[in-house]
């Protein structure tokens, strides 16, 4: 089958590869019809960490079924799925729990696993024809019978959509208040499509790029242009001096300043300046424990120079890590379904998988108009919105959502 394969910093390719097989009585095999090109892969495709060459990337997968082990129970040849980027296995202490990110049976040694990405398991992932899906009764969401109509909404719950959901938890979000974002990129805009659904009073996203802002404001958000270096005043000012009651890292380790220069503690250091006393943190931006080519000798470590000083003053909270997409993808499929929520207004591209290598490298330049990639490794589907003009229909449909609530 075709896949797309990491052969080194900035080099991915469509190679033939063996189609995957049955290996556990409790696997499925999906053939992939969507599957997105994510934030995260860029650290791998940059070379920002230690992937191993030959492995197939994407973890951001929805495909139908067409073959299941003798042990799965509920899902079956012909049904419609959208997988968690998380693989667990549903018995665990933490699975028990809904922190299917830190699934200690699927990476023995380590707390979580996922498809095709770097430290997280010796799993393939679906930027390929066909995926092995381990515990599929346990991982696989079946999708309602709009799944095709709405295929560029659903794919979404693999990971962006309950991520974003994820950082607004984390922080604590409650209707009527006010938030503030760092990053506008997919994951930064989930989390402001969250902050609205849950009824947030005020949703402030800092980014520099006009197209991925323009997107937050086309939901009922405020973009904040940090180009000028003054995004914590403008947070202020947007707060009445006192700052956002909630906030989300959306950015992670590889966080710069408009030039392009990495500044390792900006993000995590401007989050404390802009909120407020007591405020929660919900942090989904990746931050590593090893990177070798990081700016600083801090970074390097993993590391970074934090306020705690001010975070301790103020008395703030902060929570972490990889989102748990089981414990919400369910819900969120409900809110697509009733047409409560269209996480789609962000895509830009929806390509070929032959297309995937030219796509990782506009992506990863953040060009102007490249916001998210789906690909469709069955083929391009007619109706796909590839041209940026499709776009600007849904936003529409999506501030009628947002003022109904
Ligand atoms: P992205 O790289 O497309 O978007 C990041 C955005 O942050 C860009 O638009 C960039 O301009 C902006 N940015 C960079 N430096 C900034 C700064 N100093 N201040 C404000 N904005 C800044 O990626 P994405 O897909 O949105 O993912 C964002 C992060 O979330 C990545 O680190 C990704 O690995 C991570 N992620 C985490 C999870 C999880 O489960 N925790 C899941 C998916 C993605
Ligand atoms: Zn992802």
């Amino acid at each position: 089958m075709k896949a797309l394969v990491y052969r080194g910093p900035r080099n991915v390719k469509i190679e033939n590869v063996p189609e995957p097989k049955i290996e556990k009585p409790t696997d499925a095999i999906v053939k992939i019809v969507a599957t997105n090109i994510c934030g995260s892969d860029l650290h791998m495709f940059e070379g920002r960490t230690d992937v191993e060459e030959g492995k197939v990337l994407g973890h951001e997968n929805l495909g139908e079924v067409v073959e299941s082990g003798p042990a799965a129970q509920l899902v079956k040849k012909g049904d419609w799925v959208c997988l968690p980027f998380n693989i667990s296995c549903g018995c665990c202490p933490n699975c028990e729990r809904g922190l299917t990110g830190f699934c200690t049976t699927a990476n023995p040694g380590n707390a979580g696993a996922a498809y095709g990405y770097a430290g997280m398991g010796p799993y393939n992932g679906g930027q390929a024809e066909y995926l092995r899906v381990p515990w599929a009764d346990f991982n696989c969401l079946k999708l309602p019978e709009d799944a095709e109509e709405k295929l560029s909404d659903y794919v979404m719950l693999s990971d962006i959509f309950p991520t974003g959901w994820h950082a607004t938890e984390l922080a604590g979000l409650r209707p009527g208040e006010s938030i503030v974002i760092y990053g506008c990129g997919p994951v930064g805009l989930m989390a402001a499509h969250s902050a609205l659904i849950k009824g947030a009073a005020k949703v402030m996203v800092v980014d520099r790029h006009p197209d991925r802002l323009r997107l937050a404001e086309e939901i009922g958000a405020i973009a904040v242009d940090d180009s000028d270096g003054k995004q914590v005043e403008k947070i202020l000012e947007l707060t009445s001096g006192l700052g956002a009651e909630r906030g989300c890292e959306c950015v992670g380790y590889q966080c710069h300043d408009p030039e392009g220069h990495e500044v390792p503690n900006q993000t995590m250091n401007d989050l404390v300046e802009s909120v407020r006393p007591t405020a929660g943190l919900g942090v989904v931006g990746v931050f590593v424990s090893e990177d070798p080519k990081g700016a600083d000798e801090l970074a390097r470590k993993g590391q970074m120079a934090f306020d705690i000083g001010k975070f301790f003053e103020k008395g703030l909270h902060m929570g972490s890590g990889q989102a748990n997409v089981k414990a919400y993808n369910r819900y969120l499929c409900h809110l697509i379904h009733h047409d409560r929520a269209k996480p789609s207004w962000i895509v830009s591209h929806e390509l070929g998988l032959d297309e995937a290598p030219e796509a990782y490298e506009k992506f990863d330049a953040r060009e102007d108009g490249w916001t998210k990639v789906i690909l469709h490794p069955q083929g391009r589907r007619k109706e796909a919105k590839h041209k940026p003009e499709a776009r600007a229909k849904t936003p529409r449909r999506e501030k009628e959502l947002a003022h109904a609530h």
